[in-house]
């Protein structure tokens, strides 16, 4: 039977309740039950939900990254018993402030959480009375305006405008020295654009420093380099935003906000278990916590340089693979900045090879497994094999294969 057939002898059953009311079968409760009570259960099918091998990278649609059976581990074990959650929050951030060069840090719910937590404990410092005016500055006594460099711009930034504030676009130093007023509450950086703007990290900071504000940074997608987890805390940005799920592999849910005593303070006052400030949507549970502390610890003792060399060992294999095929070429790289990965581009001579980039990405994500690849040309895709599963290199080498030669002339 193929799968999708299972599937819809699935959903048939509950479906025609549905139409004809809201009533419980009685059968379905027993149905249920031998459900739960039989063999080990596979939701996505029960569900009707396409899994696949995931040849992109660490990407939130994509739900994320995979966790390693420790964080998993962690989940598991204390999910059994209760604890007060800033006491434990108070521990796991001064571990993970140690592991990190900061002077403190916090789990939030992702980086984007990071960034809103961090700008918020600038803005209110410990004054719980504009903990709770957040997001609304006027008349507040707060500051109101965060400068950042033109080539900054990114859809994340709305992490800070969360808080209320107004970006100001700078390009050049000059533009900062002109753009600080009495207003100013912060400089902010971003880590992924650091080959895009006119002033890099280094200057920044400087900068930040001969006007008395705070410099942050969001380094989300710049792990690897696991150096990049202490090197900004070392150079003293005043908070530092990052992701939990992408490279550490952590909870998908939890990132890392770290720097300042008095910055990662006071944005704790805007986040869970407190319920009167603008991040209390952002609740991250002991589960969480104790997953992203277990997968940063793993994550920082790790062999990095064996990674590495699976990774491109990884990028060989598929490229030998897809260079079988007359009329086809592959390019390894890695990306300078943010996905920091041995990449693979593979691309064809379409007088041979009668495929579209686009038309070579559904095949793959039509098939079985489905792939998912990206980057299509008109006659090129591109691979990131660091998100994959050991045993699933060989599987896309195959098939990425098997459909070029399809194509072939
Ligand atoms: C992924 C990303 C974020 C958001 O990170 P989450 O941990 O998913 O909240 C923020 N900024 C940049 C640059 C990112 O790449």
């Amino acid at each position: 039977m193929k799968r999708r057939d299972i599937i819809k002898g699935l959903t048939a059953l509950p479906v025609a309740y549905g139409v004809m009311g809201s009533v419980i079968p009685p059968d379905s409760a027993v149905a249920a039950s031998k459900v739960m009570a039989g063999a080990k259960r596979n939701l996505f099918q029960e569900l009707g939900i396409r899994t696949f091998i995931n040849a992109r990278g660490t990407i939130t649609s994509m739900s994320g990254s995979l966790m390693h059976d420790y964080v998993l581990d962690a989940i598991k074990d204390t999910s059994k018993e209760f604890c007060m959650l800033d006491e434990l929050q108070d521990k796991v951030g001064e571990r993970i402030a140690e592991m990190t060069h900061a002077e403190a840090a916090t789990v939030t719910s992702g980086a984007f959480s990071a960034l809103t937590l961090g700008m918020a404990g600038i803005l209110t410092g410990m004054d719980l009375e504009k903990v709770e005016r957040l997001p609304h500055l006027e008349g507040s006594g707060m500051k109101s305006e965060v400068i950042i460099q033109n080539t900054h711009k990114i859809h994340y930034n709305h992490a800070l405008l969360n808080c209320g504030v107004k970006l100001v676009y700078v390009e050049t130093p000059d533009d900062v020295d002109r753009a600080v007023n009495e207003n100013t509450a912060s400089m902010h950086f971003l880590g992924s654009a650091l080959l895009r703007g006119k002033i890099n990290y280094e200057d920044w900071i400087a900068l930040s420093k001969k006007h008395k504000l705070p410099a942050t940074i969001d380094i989300a997608a710049n792990i690897p380099p696991v150096s990049n987890i202490w090197k900004f805390n070392d150079m003293g940005y005043s908070f530092v935003a990052l992701s939990g799920g992408k490279a550490i592999r952590g909870p998908q849910s939890a990132g890392i906000l770290m720097g300042k005593k008095d910055i990662i303070a006071a944005a704790r006052l805007s986040a869970p278990p407190r319920g009167f400030n603008v991040g209390r949507g952002m609740k991250v549970n002991k589960e969480e916590i104790f997953g992203m502390y277990v997968a940063l610890e793993h994550y920082l003792r790790q062999d990095h340089d064996k990674e590495w060399k699976e990774w491109e060992a990884r990028v060989r294999r598929i490229a030998v693979a897809a260079e079988t095929v007359n009329g086809v070429q592959t390019e390894s790289y890695v990306p300078p900045i943010a996905d920091h990965t041995p990449t693979l581009r593979i691309s064809w001579n379409t007088n041979i090879v009668k495929l579209s980039g686009d038309g070579m990405l559904q095949a793959l994500n039509n098939g079985d497994p489905s792939i998912v690849a990206y980057g299509g040309g008109k006659n090129s895709i591109a691979v990131s094999p660091w998100m994959m599963l050991p045993d699933q290199v060989g599987i896309v080498a195959n098939r990425i294969r098997e459909e070029l030669e399809k194509a072939r002339v």
